[in-house]
């Protein structure tokens, strides 16, 4: 997990010096519409064994409503025909059209607005709003940066991925792991 935390430590510099060329923190204080459409987005094995301390120092009325929560999209999924292999080979792109927009499409870990999570967020959590560079693609949510994208040297996410990439099969990962699934998991354990 060293070097995980060394790649987070990285993109917190990284993310520091996009803010100051920038002028700031280009998200509104009371935005979180990013976590809303995220029960299905890929988490690595390397990020969810942050994640789970994370959750583990929780307390545990807090611990019970995320995986209520979890359970909740996983059921909605199962209905329309989603388990947890059928939903990743996309990185869980076309899953989440079913709950898009609804509670089960929200980030279990999302509580009254605010990240219960932060500090051991996934690695996406914390490059989205600046933007990134992800294969040939560059990147951003569509409320900031706007006519100024390409104004910057965007934040190397197609590298932070493919470290996380790296570390989890060196810990024996091969699979990534849709968000409520994974957290339902971790919270069961
Ligand atoms: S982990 Fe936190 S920042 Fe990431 S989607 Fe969930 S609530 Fe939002
Ligand atoms: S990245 Fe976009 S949607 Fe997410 S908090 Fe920032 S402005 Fe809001």
């Amino acid at each position: 997990m060293k070097a995980y935390y060394e790649l987070v430590d990285e993109i917190q510099r990284d993310v520091e010096r996009l803010r100051e060329e920038s002028g700031g923190v280009p998200c509104p204080s009371d935005c979180f519409s990013c976590c809303r459409n995220t029960s299905t987005m890929a988490i690595s094995e390397v990020e969810a064994r942050d994640l789970k301390v994370g959750l583990d120092a929780l307390p545990a009325e807090l611990r019970t409503h995320i995986h209520q929560k979890a359970e909740r999209s996983i059921k909605k999924l199962k209905a329309h025909g989603y388990d947890a292999e059928d939903i990743m080979p996309d990185a869980g792109m076309k899953a989440i059209e079913v709950v898009k927009g609804t509670p089960e499409g929200e980030c279990p870990m999302l509580i009254g607005g605010v990240c219960s999570v932060y500090e051991h967020r996934p690695v996406i959590c914390r490059v989205w709003g600046y933007p990134i560079q992800n294969s040939n693609e560059l990147a951003c949510c569509h409320k900031t940066f706007i006519g100024k994208r390409r104004q910057f040297r965007p934040l190397n996410y197609t590298r932070y991925w493919r470290v996380c990439q790296d570390l989890s099969r060196e810990l024996g990962a091969t699979q990534k792991t849709p968000n409520c699934y994974l957290v339902s998991q971790l919270l069961s354990e």
